[in-house]
């Protein structure tokens, strides 16, 4: 049955045996059982399958299984076993590093996945989504995404985008009233509310009909299966591309090596050896896992230090962020407010008590007097509206009091208390009627209330300027009277001087309504004629952790921008107390200037402003695109539903954990489970950090390609037998070279990341300064190699000389990777310690190269021959030469750049 919608919300409530307080939380688990989760049918078996199928999808697997085939019908069945058994343990590997990056990215998603506020048991509780079942009383507000489909039971001021179900973009209203009439479309049926739809404005409460795979969204989930595969992170796709032209490269050579070959005579069987032996040279077999396991570990990393990824190219992506557009209230600053000043007729009263602790008394500014009984009836006045135009609450757990709901509702009904009127009396005196709870949009708040003699008083708390808009009239100690346009710019004055102190300030008005009530409670209705009471100025203190994290941004080269629906003055204020903002002249763009202006005009300002105030949503995407336009990799955050499309728009979007909704959670790559400025910066470094260790990797493990590339060709070209063979190959590429990048990858980050300038953001990670120090590192190493075996090969078997060339290479490849950790500073400025990781590594490759010399079946499966002590640890110091030119070339650029005084 899906006609709830001509239903009355009795009825439906009857047909699922549920009531308006809830089902119980014993029926609800015994309806989740027999029903199901309330999640969309997936089929998990599926991507693993996948990401098996993935890991014989490169090119490179299937060059090695070749390669095994040729050593299998040249005879040697050892080589073909060893590279087939390779090339399985490999797909392992990788499987096995995909699966659990696949894992941790799904337990982070899952830790930001939406819940639900419902009614059980009488009582609001939130519970995840998927443990909606039908019957459950589902409460809705403005930001919240519809987690089942429900019949409304009652609404106040409520639309919905339901954009994912109707294409529609614009939000639609919605009633709780029947229809009649049968065939009614979806988008027509304005008594419900959709699973996957978003709340846009007001409040509601609604019985849930149906769950899962029934609902509407479900019923078009079931048509189309979302099992698009993911393309990788574009780190990954570039690397796959290099991946690529590794592979040219390979074939251009063995090419090469072939015609060389047959113009020389030599015998096909050697040449085919000769060129199975150079493709499985060129190939970095470790390259994918050791990507991916870099991310997955970052994402593990940032998400201990409050900063949830949702996605992997989120980890890659904030390395390269050059702007940090962020909230000013909560992030910035502590989000725990006080109302230190008032102001009512033109006088200040200065309130004393901090936090939300009930305690403090009240006196006029600069003489410490009490107020007088005219200006206490005033103060009451103002107070009534505080507090009753409040949905907040305070609670005190330990002697510490904190607020629950918006922090400037619980200043509000904390400094209500202090002036002598508390919500509860309120709430006797005049029961609510009806309430606008508060958006961004028209930055007030509004309720309804009815008193004993039936008439009906609005108390409206709201931004000054545009509560000004609303009211015709102003409060003074003879009653009533005309606001002028003196009163008003002499009030919007008084409004500016206590934001410059770095005060949040709201106004508070009221309004008499009469007996009878308008048909629809909207602000259109109630926000009008209304009477001016007074201010209130709240103090939010800066955090001090943001402080240090906008001096780190500065020295990053990352900006920091604050973008703030408070007033410009607050805003400023706060900015040059956080150093956001350094020079006095500095001012905040405004939301109406910004509108004023063309998208060409707002790309010229943007780099130099600083603070945007009085901003709604809209105008976030704005800035985003406008920073975008000039090149600029933005970090965007927000908390509310209209902030979703700037979240979307940023490079980063970034969602608040605590006090952001549902909507944007939904919408972010990375969500802050703190909602604190420093957590953005931490994931910045981090990102920066795992960046830079996929890069240090990268070029790790290619040099150590080019050295066996090069000492491979020189020999063909020479007309030497081969130096190495096949399994010296592939287990320099996985085991010697392989595992100490996966050290390397998981490196701890370097203590300067946040002293360079953000990476560009189209760099390439293969560039010209890459590509020399992998060249010059190849010719080292291959060169080397290359000396020993020519030694050995005048006096010694070949195979002798070729265990030789094995070992030492296998030593400079291990000792390097000590010296690849950083390009800029040397070995000895880091503990090896740090890595213990890479030490393990290398110890152990090292222990298994000496056995092989010592324990003939260890060297028969690596092809080695006996070699004694004293000679393996000679060829450990002949293989320490190329680290050591390396460190020092390393030293000449740091003294050379010292000199010239180029910055690092
Ligand atoms: P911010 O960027 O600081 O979070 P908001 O958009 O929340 O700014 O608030 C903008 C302005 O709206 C505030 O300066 C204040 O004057 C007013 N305001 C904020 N919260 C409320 C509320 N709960 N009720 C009424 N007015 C409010
Ligand atoms: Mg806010």
């Amino acid at each position: 049955m899906d006609s709830w919608h001509e239903t009355s919300g009795a009825e439906v409530l009857a047909h699922f045996a549920t009531s308006e307080v809830g089902l119980s939380a014993v029926e609800a688990r015994a309806r989740l059982r027999s029903n199901g989760e309330n999640r969309f049918r997936e089929a998990p078996r599926i991507r693993k399958t996948q990401i098996l199928v993935r890991q014989f999808q490169s090119v490179l697997v299937w060059i090695l299984i070749g390669a095994g085939a040729i050593s299998f019908i040249l005879g040697d069945a050892i080589d073909a076993i060893a590279i087939l058994a390779i090339v399985v343990l490999n797909a392992a590997i990788g499987f096995s590093q995909e699966l659990s990056a696949e894992r941790s990215i799904a337990a982070l998603k899952a830790m930001t996945a939406p819940n639900a506020t419902l009614l059980r048991d009488g009582r609001q509780v939130s519970v995840p989504a998927t443990d909606v079942v039908t019957g459950d009383i589902l409460d809705l507000v403005a930001g919240d995404l519809v987690a089942a489909d429900a019949r409304i039971l009652s609404a106040s001021s409520l639309t919905c985008v339901e954009a994912a179900l109707t294409g529609e973009a614009d939000a639609v209203s919605k009633r709780a009233v029947p229809i009649v009439g049968d065939r009614v479309a979806i988008g027509d049926r304005f008594n419900m509310v959709f699973m996957g739809t978003a709340v846009a404005t007001g409040i509601a409460r609604a019985v849930v009909v149906a769950t899962a795979m029934h609902t509407e969204l479900g019923r078009i989930a079931a048509m189309i299966t979302d099992a698009a595969p993911s393309k990788g992170t574009p780190l990954q796709q570039r690397l796959a591309s290099l991946g690529r032209s590794l592979l040219w490269a390979a074939v251009a050579i063995v090419v090469l090596v072939f015609v060389l070959g047959l113009m020389r005579g030599t015998p096909l069987s050697e040449l085919a050896l000769s060129a199975v032996s150079l493709a499985v040279a060129a190939v970095p077999e470790g390259l994918p896992a050791v990507v991916t396991v870099a991310l997955s570990l970052g994402a593990v990393r940032m998400a201990r230090q409050h900063a949830l990824v949702r996605t992997l190219s989120a980890v890659e992506t904030l390395g390269s962020t050059d702007v940090i557009c962020t909230d000013k209230t909560g992030t910035l600053t502590v989000g725990a407010m006080t109302v230190r000043l008032v102001s009512v007729d033109g006088r200040y009263f200065e309130l004393t008590g901090e936090g939300y602790a009930p305690t403090g008394a009240v006196h006029r500014r600069d003489e410490s007097a009490p107020p007088t009984s005219a200006e206490q009836t005033l103060l009451h006045a103002l107070a009534t509206v505080m507090a009753g135009c409040n949905q907040s609450q305070i609670t005190e757990v330990n002697g510490v009091w904190s607020v629950i709901g918006d922090p400037t509702e619980g200043a509000l009904l904390v400094a209500g208390g202090k002036l002598g009127i508390e919500r509860s009396q309120v709430d006797t005196d005049m029961p609510v009627v009806c309430s606008l709870p508060f958006d961004s949009e028209r930055k007030r708040s509004a309720v309804v209330r009815r008193r004993a003699d039936g008439t009906h008083l609005a108390l409206v708390n709201g931004a000054p300027g545009t509560l000004l808009d609303c009211c015709t009239h102003r409060l003074t100690a003879n009653g009533p009277q005309p606001l002028t346009a003196h009163d008003r710019s002499a009030i919007v004055k008084r409004s500016t001087a206590m934001a410059r102190q770095s005060l949040r300030v709201l106004g508070s008005a009221r309004g008499e309504i009469g007996a009878n009530l308008p048909d629809a409670c909207t602000p259109e209705t109630i926000e009008r004629e209304l009477t001016f009471v007074g201010l209130s100025g709240m103090y939010d203190p800066p955090r001090v952790e943001a402080k240090q994290a906008i001096a780190r941004c500065r020295t990053a080269g990352v900006r920091v921008v604050m973008i703030t629906g408070d007033h410009p003055e607050t805003a400023l204020a706060i900015a040059r107390e956080l150093g956001i903002v350094l020079h006095a002249h500095e001012t905040a763009l405004t939301g109406p200037a910004l509108e004023a202006m063309s998208d060409d005009e707002l790309r010229r300002t943007v780099e130099h402003t600083r603070v945007y105030a009085r901003v709604s949503a809209a105008h976030k995407l704005r800035v985003v695109r406008a920073w975008q336009a000039v090149g600029a990799v933005v970090a965007m955050t927000g908390d509310g539903v209209n902030d979703a499309p700037a979240i979307t728009g940023a490079d980063i979007g970034i969602a608040m954990g605590r006090t952001g909704t549902e909507v944007t959670k939904q919408a972010a790559d990375l969500v802050m489970t703190d909602d604190n400025f420093a957590t953005i910066v931490t994931a910045v470094r981090q990102g920066r950090g795992i960046y830079d260790n996929i890069r240090k990797t990268l070029q790790y493990l290619l040099a150590g390609n080019t050295a066996e590339l090069l000492l491979m060709l020189v020999a063909v070209v020479a007309g030497l037998p081969m130096p190495l063979l096949p399994i010296h190959l592939l287990w320099i590429n996985l085991v010697t070279d392989g595992l100490p990048a996966l050290a390397l990858a998981a490196d701890p980050i370097d203590t300067d990341v946040m002293t360079r300038a953000p990476r560009p953001r189209a760099e390439h990670l293969a560039n010209a300064r890459f590509l020399w120090s992998m060249s010059f590192t190849g010719v080292l190493t291959a060169g080397v190699a290359l000396a020993v075996y020519c030694t050995m090969l005048q006096r010694h078997p070949v195979d002798v000389a070729r265990t030789w060339a094995f070992t030492v290479i296998v030593f400079a490849e291990l000792l390097r990777a000590f010296g690849a950790r950083s390009d800029t500073r040397s070995i000895w400025q880091f503990s090896p310690l740090s890595n213990r990781w890479l030490v393990g590594v290398v110890a152990c490759s090292v222990a298994v190269q000496v056995l092989s010399h010592q324990w003939t079946i260890l060297g028969e499966f690596l092809k080695t021959t006996p070699m004694s002590l004293p000679d393996a640890a000679r060829l450990l110091l002949l293989g320490a030469v190329p680290l050591l030119i390396l460190e020092l070339v390393k030293s000449l650029r740091r003294w050379r750049r010292r000199a010239g005084g180029v910055p690092t």
